[in-house]
């Protein structure tokens, strides 16, 4: 079975400064992968690495490839705009913009123009619903999406990336702002995704990755140091700097 998303020998430096080292790593399809390390080991660029969110940084430079469902995402012909609708990515802190909560969800599916009004309705509707939000704002669609809290205001930037169908969803911590009632409601919004999507997130909560993460990847100094499943990686780690992270002895 092929992976949805393949990083071969992937190279990342910041002008002279080398922040990924060879990266080879595999996602399977609806499953959950975690990526974990001390801070500064690289989770972050990778995770944007991965739906070409480095493209606008001069001082960016990149060698080898991520493939989705087997195609170059790098490609010189590959639109990097059609890459980010393919490959979502949610941040740390919601990024929700200022306008309606009906807007938020319905931005991706405006944008190429075209699509009916009754369509980008359902779609909405049907988002927000996924994302466990329309008992919360059913009601009140027209209302301002930074009237709500910071966990619903998560849930909607997940809705936002989810209305435009991807075929993955990157998160970079994306409860490390939010009280652990609204990260309880992530992470079951994040087992319910993974049913029909491919989900890379990077959390500094170790039980956080064991509650939700099928596959488990440990970073170090730009490199991936370690990758199993998520109860192997924990119980039985196999290298000596996977042991030594998780006893606490550094980062
Ligand atoms: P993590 O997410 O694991 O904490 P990052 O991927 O954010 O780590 O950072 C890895 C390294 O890359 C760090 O040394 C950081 O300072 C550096 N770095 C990250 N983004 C940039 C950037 N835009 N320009 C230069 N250096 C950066
Ligand atoms: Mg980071």
């Amino acid at each position: 079975m092929e992976a949805k998303m393949v990083v071969k020998d992937f190279n990342l430096q910041f002008l002279e400064k080398q922040v990924l080292k060879n990266i080879n790593i595999d996602f399977p399809d609806k499953k959950i992968i975690a990526l974990i390390g001390p801070s500064g080991s690289g989770k972050s660029t990778l995770l944007r690495g991965l739906n070409r969110m480095h493209d606008l940084n001069p001082k960016a430079k990149i060698k080898g490839d991520v493939l989705l469902d087997g195609q170059s995402i790098y490609g010189s012909k590959v639109d990097p705009v059609e890459v980010r609708r393919k490959i979502g990515m949610v941040f740390q802190k919601p990024n929700p913009f200022p306008k309606s909560i009906y807007k938020n969800v319905a931005y991706g599916l405006t944008l190429g123009g075209g699509m009916e009004k009754s369509a980008i309705d359902a779609i909405v509707v049907d988002s927000i619903k996924d994302c466990a939000l329309w008992d919360e704002v059913g009601d009140d669609l027209d209302k301002s999406a930074l009237e709500l809290s910071g966990g619903q205001q998560q849930r909607l930037c997940i809705a936002r990336s989810i209305a435009v169908k991807p075929e993955v969803i990157l998160m970079d911590e994306p409860c490390s702002a939010l009280d652990p009632i609204s990260t309880a409601k992530i992470e079951s919004l994040m087992l319910k995704l993974r049913e029909e999507y491919c989900i890379v997130i990077v959390t500094h909560n170790m039980q956080q990755a064991q509650r939700v993460a099928d596959y488990t990847a440990f970073m170090y100094w730009g490199e991936v140091i370690e990758y199993a499943e998520t109860k192997q990686l924990f119980e039985n780690p196999q290298q000596e700097l996977t042991r030594k992270y998780l006893d606490g002895n550094f980062g």
